[in-house]
Protein backbone atom coordinates (compact mmCIF):
# COMPACT_ATOMS: atom_id res chain seq x y z
CA UNK A 1 0.00 0.00 0.00
CA UNK A 2 1.25 3.91 -0.85
CA UNK A 3 1.22 6.10 2.17
CA UNK A 4 1.17 9.73 1.87
CA UNK A 5 3.89 11.14 3.99
CA UNK A 6 2.77 14.51 4.39
CA UNK A 7 5.41 16.32 2.12
CA UNK A 8 3.91 15.35 -1.29
CA UNK A 9 6.46 12.12 -1.30
CA UNK A 10 4.94 9.24 -1.36
CA UNK A 11 6.33 5.84 0.62
CA UNK A 12 5.31 2.63 -0.59
CA UNK A 13 5.75 -0.43 1.75
CA UNK A 14 6.29 -3.47 -0.49
CA UNK A 15 6.31 -6.85 1.61
CA UNK A 16 9.70 -7.71 -0.46
CA UNK A 17 11.21 -5.02 0.76
CA UNK A 18 11.94 -7.18 4.29
CA UNK A 19 12.87 -9.98 1.75
CA UNK A 20 15.65 -8.14 0.34
CA UNK A 21 16.96 -7.27 3.77
CA UNK A 22 17.19 -10.55 5.03
CA UNK A 23 18.58 -12.25 1.99
CA UNK A 24 21.26 -9.38 2.58
CA UNK A 25 21.81 -10.32 6.03
CA UNK A 26 21.64 -14.12 4.73
CA UNK A 27 24.48 -12.68 2.14
CA UNK A 28 26.91 -11.32 4.79
CA UNK A 29 26.66 -14.44 7.30
CA UNK A 30 27.78 -16.43 4.13
CA UNK A 31 30.39 -13.98 2.79
CA UNK A 32 32.24 -14.01 6.42
CA UNK A 33 31.71 -18.04 6.23
CA UNK A 34 33.25 -17.85 2.89
CA UNK A 35 36.01 -15.26 3.95
CA UNK A 36 36.88 -17.68 6.65
CA UNK A 37 36.69 -21.56 5.11
CA UNK A 38 38.48 -20.28 2.00
CA UNK A 39 35.52 -20.79 -0.81
CA UNK A 40 37.35 -17.90 -2.64
CA UNK A 41 39.14 -18.35 -5.72
CA UNK A 42 40.98 -16.69 -8.06
CA UNK A 43 40.65 -16.56 -11.97
CA UNK A 44 42.85 -15.13 -14.08
CA UNK A 45 42.56 -13.24 -17.31
CA UNK A 46 45.57 -12.58 -19.98
CA UNK A 47 46.81 -9.74 -21.43
CA UNK A 48 48.23 -10.36 -24.54
CA UNK A 49 50.42 -8.11 -26.72
CA UNK A 50 47.42 -6.55 -29.52
CA UNK A 51 49.20 -9.26 -32.48
CA UNK A 52 48.22 -12.12 -29.87
CA UNK A 53 52.50 -12.92 -30.01
CA UNK A 54 53.06 -13.38 -26.37
CA UNK A 55 51.01 -13.06 -23.19
CA UNK A 56 53.11 -10.52 -20.38
CA UNK A 57 50.71 -10.47 -17.55
CA UNK A 58 47.56 -11.62 -16.31
CA UNK A 59 45.20 -10.25 -14.39
CA UNK A 60 44.03 -12.30 -10.96
CA UNK A 61 39.77 -11.89 -10.46
CA UNK A 62 38.02 -13.15 -7.37
CA UNK A 63 35.13 -15.57 -7.53
CA UNK A 64 32.71 -16.86 -4.88
CA UNK A 65 31.49 -20.31 -5.00
CA UNK A 66 28.14 -20.26 -3.23
CA UNK A 67 26.32 -23.58 -2.29
CA UNK A 68 23.32 -22.35 -3.09
CA UNK A 69 23.31 -19.26 -5.35
CA UNK A 70 26.63 -20.45 -7.30
CA UNK A 71 28.73 -18.13 -8.68
CA UNK A 72 28.38 -14.63 -7.45
CA UNK A 73 30.38 -11.34 -9.17
CA UNK A 74 33.05 -9.36 -7.14
CA UNK A 75 30.90 -6.55 -8.23
CA UNK A 76 28.62 -7.96 -5.21
CA UNK A 77 30.68 -9.02 -3.39
CA UNK A 78 33.79 -6.56 -3.03
CA UNK A 79 31.46 -3.84 -1.58
CA UNK A 80 29.79 -6.01 0.74
CA UNK A 81 32.92 -7.03 2.05
CA UNK A 82 34.21 -3.25 2.53
CA UNK A 83 31.16 -2.72 4.40
CA UNK A 84 32.13 -5.45 6.94
CA UNK A 85 35.46 -4.12 7.19
CA UNK A 86 37.14 -8.07 5.54
CA UNK A 87 38.09 -6.25 2.82
CA UNK A 88 41.82 -7.17 3.68
CA UNK A 89 41.28 -10.63 4.10
CA UNK A 90 40.34 -10.63 0.82
CA UNK A 91 42.97 -9.15 -1.04
CA UNK A 92 45.28 -11.22 1.43
CA UNK A 93 43.66 -14.38 0.24
CA UNK A 94 43.95 -13.01 -3.70
CA UNK A 95 47.85 -11.45 -3.47
CA UNK A 96 48.48 -14.84 -1.97
CA UNK A 97 47.01 -17.03 -4.28
CA UNK A 98 48.07 -14.74 -7.31
CA UNK A 99 51.79 -14.62 -6.36
CA UNK A 100 52.12 -18.65 -5.17
CA UNK A 101 50.78 -18.95 -8.65
CA UNK A 102 52.71 -16.61 -10.47
CA UNK A 103 55.65 -17.75 -8.91
CA UNK A 104 55.75 -21.01 -11.22
CA UNK A 105 55.03 -19.69 -14.19
CA UNK A 106 58.27 -19.19 -16.31
CA UNK A 107 59.01 -16.83 -18.87
CA UNK A 108 58.57 -13.79 -16.30
CA UNK A 109 55.22 -13.42 -16.72
CA UNK A 110 53.43 -10.88 -14.31
CA UNK A 111 50.28 -11.25 -12.15
CA UNK A 112 48.18 -8.14 -11.66
CA UNK A 113 45.98 -7.97 -8.23
CA UNK A 114 43.26 -5.31 -7.79
CA UNK A 115 43.39 -3.32 -4.75
CA UNK A 116 40.55 -1.84 -2.66
CA UNK A 117 40.71 2.27 -1.47
CA UNK A 118 40.68 0.72 1.98
CA UNK A 119 43.33 -1.76 1.17
CA UNK A 120 45.24 1.50 0.77
CA UNK A 121 44.49 3.58 3.93
CA UNK A 122 47.16 2.49 6.39
CA UNK A 123 50.69 1.33 5.73
CA UNK A 124 49.43 -2.39 6.01
CA UNK A 125 49.54 -3.03 2.81
CA UNK A 126 52.86 -1.76 2.27
CA UNK A 127 54.21 -5.18 4.41
CA UNK A 128 51.56 -7.59 3.10
CA UNK A 129 52.74 -7.04 -0.35
CA UNK A 130 56.37 -7.38 0.77
CA UNK A 131 55.81 -10.63 3.28
CA UNK A 132 53.99 -12.22 0.05
CA UNK A 133 56.66 -11.67 -2.52
CA UNK A 134 59.39 -13.02 0.01
CA UNK A 135 56.82 -16.06 0.77
CA UNK A 136 57.43 -16.96 -2.57
CA UNK A 137 60.61 -15.64 -3.82
CA UNK A 138 58.81 -13.42 -6.32
CA UNK A 139 60.34 -10.38 -7.74
CA UNK A 140 58.56 -7.50 -7.16
CA UNK A 141 58.90 -6.31 -11.12
CA UNK A 142 56.09 -9.30 -11.42
CA UNK A 143 53.87 -8.07 -9.30
CA UNK A 144 51.56 -5.67 -10.70
CA UNK A 145 48.64 -3.45 -8.55
CA UNK A 146 45.59 -1.98 -9.96
CA UNK A 147 43.60 0.58 -8.65
CA UNK A 148 40.81 2.40 -9.57
CA UNK A 149 40.58 5.85 -10.85
CA UNK A 150 37.80 6.49 -8.30
CA UNK A 151 40.31 5.30 -4.94
CA UNK A 152 42.53 8.45 -6.57
CA UNK A 153 39.25 10.73 -6.08
CA UNK A 154 38.17 9.52 -2.82
CA UNK A 155 41.39 9.83 -1.08
CA UNK A 156 43.98 11.47 -3.18
CA UNK A 157 46.50 12.08 -0.54
CA UNK A 158 46.91 8.58 1.27
CA UNK A 159 46.42 6.92 -1.79
CA UNK A 160 48.91 8.13 -3.79
CA UNK A 161 51.58 7.92 -0.74
CA UNK A 162 50.43 4.27 0.26
CA UNK A 163 51.06 3.71 -3.87
CA UNK A 164 54.55 5.38 -3.89
CA UNK A 165 55.94 3.44 -1.42
CA UNK A 166 54.49 0.21 -3.30
CA UNK A 167 56.44 1.60 -6.40
CA UNK A 168 59.48 2.24 -4.74
CA UNK A 169 59.98 -1.31 -3.29
CA UNK A 170 59.48 -2.22 -7.04
CA UNK A 171 56.13 -2.89 -7.46
CA UNK A 172 53.97 -2.09 -11.01
CA UNK A 173 51.17 -0.01 -10.46
CA UNK A 174 48.09 0.54 -13.10
CA UNK A 175 44.99 2.97 -12.51
CA UNK A 176 41.88 0.65 -13.46
CA UNK A 177 38.89 1.72 -15.25
CA UNK A 178 40.41 4.55 -16.40
CA UNK A 179 38.11 7.57 -18.03
CA UNK A 180 35.16 6.34 -15.36
CA UNK A 181 36.20 7.96 -12.36
CA UNK A 182 35.55 11.80 -13.71
CA UNK A 183 38.86 12.39 -12.36
CA UNK A 184 40.38 15.52 -13.47
CA UNK A 185 43.08 14.97 -16.18
CA UNK A 186 45.60 17.86 -14.86
CA UNK A 187 47.16 15.64 -12.36
CA UNK A 188 47.68 12.36 -14.02
CA UNK A 189 51.29 13.04 -14.47
CA UNK A 190 51.36 13.85 -10.69
CA UNK A 191 49.89 10.24 -9.61
CA UNK A 192 52.72 6.92 -8.74
CA UNK A 193 51.59 5.33 -11.87
CA UNK A 194 52.91 3.14 -14.64
CA UNK A 195 50.14 1.88 -16.54
CA UNK A 196 47.19 3.18 -17.46
CA UNK A 197 44.37 0.30 -17.48
CA UNK A 198 41.31 2.56 -20.09
CA UNK A 199 37.99 1.18 -19.56
CA UNK A 200 36.15 -0.87 -21.76
CA UNK A 201 33.51 1.91 -21.88
CA UNK A 202 36.00 3.84 -24.52
CA UNK A 203 36.63 0.75 -27.07
CA UNK A 204 32.48 -0.63 -26.89
CA UNK A 205 31.68 1.80 -30.18
CA UNK A 206 34.99 2.80 -31.47
CA UNK A 207 33.41 0.47 -34.90
CA UNK A 208 30.40 2.41 -35.13
CA UNK A 209 30.94 6.00 -34.56
CA UNK A 210 33.91 8.28 -35.16
CA UNK A 211 33.68 10.40 -31.90
CA UNK A 212 34.74 7.34 -29.93
CA UNK A 213 37.36 6.80 -32.19
CA UNK A 214 38.37 10.28 -31.60
CA UNK A 215 38.27 10.32 -27.40
CA UNK A 216 39.73 7.00 -27.19
CA UNK A 217 42.48 8.39 -29.90
CA UNK A 218 42.95 10.97 -27.35
CA UNK A 219 43.46 9.14 -24.13
CA UNK A 220 46.01 7.24 -25.62
CA UNK A 221 47.92 10.06 -26.90
CA UNK A 222 47.59 11.54 -24.09
CA UNK A 223 48.59 8.42 -21.67
CA UNK A 224 51.99 7.87 -24.43
CA UNK A 225 52.92 11.56 -23.83
CA UNK A 226 52.89 10.89 -20.09
CA UNK A 227 55.32 8.06 -20.72
CA UNK A 228 52.88 5.51 -19.63
CA UNK A 229 51.90 1.91 -20.53
CA UNK A 230 48.72 1.44 -22.07
CA UNK A 231 46.61 -1.53 -21.30
CA UNK A 232 42.82 -1.41 -23.22
CA UNK A 233 40.01 -3.26 -21.50
CA UNK A 234 37.10 -5.31 -22.93
CA UNK A 235 37.96 -5.96 -26.91
CA UNK A 236 35.05 -8.00 -27.51
CA UNK A 237 35.27 -8.19 -31.64
CA UNK A 238 37.87 -8.41 -34.17
CA UNK A 239 37.02 -5.42 -35.73
CA UNK A 240 37.89 -3.76 -32.61
CA UNK A 241 41.03 -5.39 -32.23
CA UNK A 242 41.77 -4.94 -36.13
CA UNK A 243 41.43 -1.32 -35.46
CA UNK A 244 43.18 -0.89 -31.79
CA UNK A 245 46.40 -2.66 -33.84
CA UNK A 246 46.01 -0.39 -37.10
CA UNK A 247 45.91 2.82 -34.87
CA UNK A 248 48.76 1.63 -32.45
CA UNK A 249 45.85 1.98 -29.20
CA UNK A 250 47.81 -0.69 -26.88
CA UNK A 251 50.54 -2.00 -25.81
CA UNK A 252 48.50 -4.80 -23.90
CA UNK A 253 44.79 -6.31 -24.95
CA UNK A 254 42.42 -7.87 -22.38
CA UNK A 255 38.92 -8.47 -23.26
CA UNK A 256 37.18 -11.45 -24.43
CA UNK A 257 38.53 -11.87 -28.11
CA UNK A 258 41.42 -13.14 -27.24
CA UNK A 259 40.04 -15.01 -23.69
CA UNK A 260 37.61 -14.57 -20.45
CA UNK A 261 39.14 -14.85 -17.03
CA UNK A 262 39.68 -18.66 -16.69
CA UNK A 263 41.11 -21.13 -13.94
CA UNK A 264 45.26 -21.14 -13.14
CA UNK A 265 45.57 -24.59 -15.61
CA UNK A 266 43.38 -23.87 -18.22
CA UNK A 267 45.52 -20.44 -18.05
CA UNK A 268 48.77 -22.79 -18.53
CA UNK A 269 47.11 -24.32 -21.73
CA UNK A 270 46.28 -20.72 -23.15
CA UNK A 271 50.17 -20.27 -22.44
CA UNK A 272 51.39 -23.39 -24.01
CA UNK A 273 48.87 -23.65 -27.13
CA UNK A 274 48.80 -19.93 -27.42
CA UNK A 275 45.52 -17.93 -29.07
CA UNK A 276 43.92 -18.59 -32.23
CA UNK A 277 43.22 -15.46 -33.70
CA UNK A 278 42.94 -13.54 -37.45
CA UNK A 279 45.82 -12.05 -38.27
CA UNK A 280 45.61 -10.04 -41.69
CA UNK A 281 42.61 -12.17 -42.50
CA UNK A 282 44.01 -15.56 -42.18
CA UNK A 283 43.62 -17.90 -38.72
CA UNK A 284 46.85 -18.01 -36.98
CA UNK A 285 48.10 -19.63 -34.04
CA UNK A 286 50.49 -18.14 -32.13
CA UNK A 287 52.98 -20.45 -29.88
CA UNK A 288 54.51 -19.60 -26.26
CA UNK A 289 58.31 -18.33 -27.05
P1 LIG B 1 38.21 -4.86 -13.37
O1 LIG B 1 39.40 -4.84 -12.48
O2 LIG B 1 38.06 -3.73 -14.31
O3 LIG B 1 38.26 -6.26 -14.11
C1 LIG B 1 37.83 -6.45 -15.42
C2 LIG B 1 36.42 -6.96 -15.45
O4 LIG B 1 35.96 -6.92 -16.81
C3 LIG B 1 36.29 -8.43 -15.02
O5 LIG B 1 35.02 -8.60 -14.40
C4 LIG B 1 36.34 -9.16 -16.35
O6 LIG B 1 35.72 -10.44 -16.31
C5 LIG B 1 35.56 -8.22 -17.23
N1 LIG B 1 35.93 -8.34 -18.65
C6 LIG B 1 37.14 -8.70 -19.15
N2 LIG B 1 37.15 -8.68 -20.50
C7 LIG B 1 35.91 -8.30 -20.88
C8 LIG B 1 35.30 -8.10 -22.17
O7 LIG B 1 35.89 -8.29 -23.23
N3 LIG B 1 34.00 -7.68 -22.16
C9 LIG B 1 33.31 -7.49 -21.00
N4 LIG B 1 32.04 -7.09 -21.11
N5 LIG B 1 33.86 -7.67 -19.77
C10 LIG B 1 35.14 -8.07 -19.71
P2 LIG B 1 34.85 -9.29 -12.99
O8 LIG B 1 35.81 -10.43 -12.84
O9 LIG B 1 33.40 -9.53 -12.79
O10 LIG B 1 35.35 -8.18 -11.98
C11 LIG B 1 34.63 -7.00 -11.81
C12 LIG B 1 35.39 -6.03 -10.94
O11 LIG B 1 35.49 -6.51 -9.60
C13 LIG B 1 36.84 -5.84 -11.39
O12 LIG B 1 36.86 -4.94 -12.47
C14 LIG B 1 37.47 -5.30 -10.13
O13 LIG B 1 37.26 -3.92 -10.00
C15 LIG B 1 36.69 -6.03 -9.05
N6 LIG B 1 37.51 -7.14 -8.54
C16 LIG B 1 37.72 -8.36 -9.07
N7 LIG B 1 38.56 -9.10 -8.32
C17 LIG B 1 38.90 -8.31 -7.26
C18 LIG B 1 39.75 -8.48 -6.12
O14 LIG B 1 40.41 -9.52 -5.91
N8 LIG B 1 39.84 -7.43 -5.26
C19 LIG B 1 39.17 -6.24 -5.45
N9 LIG B 1 39.32 -5.24 -4.57
N10 LIG B 1 38.37 -6.04 -6.52
C20 LIG B 1 38.24 -7.06 -7.41
MG1 LIG C 1 41.29 -4.60 -12.50
MG1 LIG D 1 39.63 -2.75 -15.10
MG1 LIG E 1 36.79 -2.09 -15.88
Amino acid sequence: EAKSTGNGTVRTFRPEMDGRYVAEQRLRTDLRHAIENGHLSVVYQPMYRPDGSEMECCEALVRWSHPERGWIGPNIFIPLAESMGLISDVTRFVLDKACADCAEWSGGMAVSVNLSVKDLRGGAITAMVAETLARYSLPAARLHLEVTESCFMEEPVAVSATLSRLRANGVTIAIDDFGTGFSSLSYLDSLPIDIVKIDRAFVRDIGTDPRRMKLLSGIVHLSRELDLRIVLEGVETQEQLDLVRKHNFADLVQGYIFSPPVPVDALESLRVNGVALSKAGSRAVSGRK
